[in-house]
């Protein structure tokens, strides 16, 4: 089997990296890694984590988990409310 097209065309169709040099300005221009919009070489795949992994957690009571279930509590509280409310107005 013939193929035509050129086995590189593919790495070198590849996004390219974002990143700017601080000395020159110009781009980088290195592949940028799957799911990134840089390089390697310019910080791909690193970062903070989520949750407990991240630097800046605490205690948790920020969290999205802890933050949604207290949005539930206020609307359920809300809502017993709001239903005590019609039936003491009617009676
Ligand atoms: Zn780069």
């Amino acid at each position: 089997m013939k193929v035509d097209t050129n086995p590189m065309q593919r790495a070198h169709g590849a996004p390219r990296c974002t990143a700017k040099s601080k000395r020159t300005g110009l781009p980088c221009n290195n592949p940028a890694v799957r799911g990134w919009m840089v390089c390697r070489m310019h910080g791909a795949g690193v970062g903070h984590g989520s949750g407990k992994a991240n630097p800046a957690y605490k205690h948790g009571m920020r969290s999205r988990e802890a933050e949604d279930s207290r949005r539930a509590v206020n609307e359920l509280t809300r809502m017993a409310r709001a239903l005590k409310q019609l039936t003491g107005s009617i009676g």
